[in-house]
């Protein structure tokens, strides 16, 4: 049996277990930080907070032509109440209802103004809560399956912890300290194996002496390029 085979398995366990840690803090992180869900609810607040000014404007324009309209009476009352006799005032009066008109043309377009702005506001609010109701929906929706996903690689994850144990009880303690000290120089891959006469981890050509020596069962053979251990069934 080669010198290899134990690594080798051990090897396979260790990539699995980093695959899944790997997956879990991508999982973890999308259901803290999720960028869809904070854009559509700010959209949704910049809406409210512009339909809501909106509307503030719409209620002072209203105020302003009922005002303009009390006015308005209240000068016509005097002109023909018959209380005034005094034709220069009476022109006054008439001049100032006159005026008084004028300027209540203005307000009243600006409220019709104010409230098209309401109105189109509204639709734009509606459209934003629409939106933030269905990335919400999503959000449960995907959150549940990655929820799911995340129990099972956790499940898994159990599992080859404890086949990592039983694995590294046969592996002497000096190649366990080799292969520890490749995983950390080799981005996690220590061991690899010979493929169609290659090193599967760089694809340098392994020599059919060198795959007898990666056979050997007294010691580690090492890829010539990579340096990784290389396993040979
Ligand atoms: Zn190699």
């Amino acid at each position: 049996m080669s010198a290899a085979l134990g690594l080798y398995r051990l090897q396979q366990v260790d990539s699995r277990i980093d695959q899944i840690q790997a997956r879990l803090r991508t999982i973890q992180q999308t259901l803290e930080n999720d960028l869809a869900l904070r854009s559509a609810l700010e959209r949704y607040e910049a809406a409210e907070t512009r339909y809501g000014n909106a509307e503030r404007l719409l209620k002072l324009s209203e105020t302003e032509v009922e005002k303009q309209r009390i006015k308005i009476e209240q000068t016509e009352a005097s002109l023909y109440g018959g209380r005034v006799q005094n034709p220069k005032e009476l022109q006054d009066l008439q001049k100032d209802t006159a005026s008084l008109k004028r300027h209540l043309e203005t307000l009243e377009e600006r409220e019709l103004e104010a409230m098209l702005s309401v109105e189109n506001l509204e639709k734009e609010l509606q459209a934003a809560k629409t939106d933030l109701e269905r990335v919400q929906s999503n959000l449960k929706e995907q959150n549940r399956d990655l929820a799911q996903e995340s129990e099972t690689l956790r499940k898994e994850f159990e599992r080859l912890n404890s086949e990592h144990q039983a694995v590294v009880t046969d592996i002497a303690a000096q190649a366990l300290h080799t292969y520890e000290a490749l995983r950390k120089q080799k981005r996690g891959i220590a061991v690899t194996t010979v493929a169609d006469s290659s090193c599967e981890a760089c694809g340098t050509t392994i020599t059919p002496s060198q795959q007898q020596s990666a056979r050997s069962t007294s010691q580690l053979f090492y890829c010539p390029t990579c340096g990784r251990i290389l396993y040979a069934s």
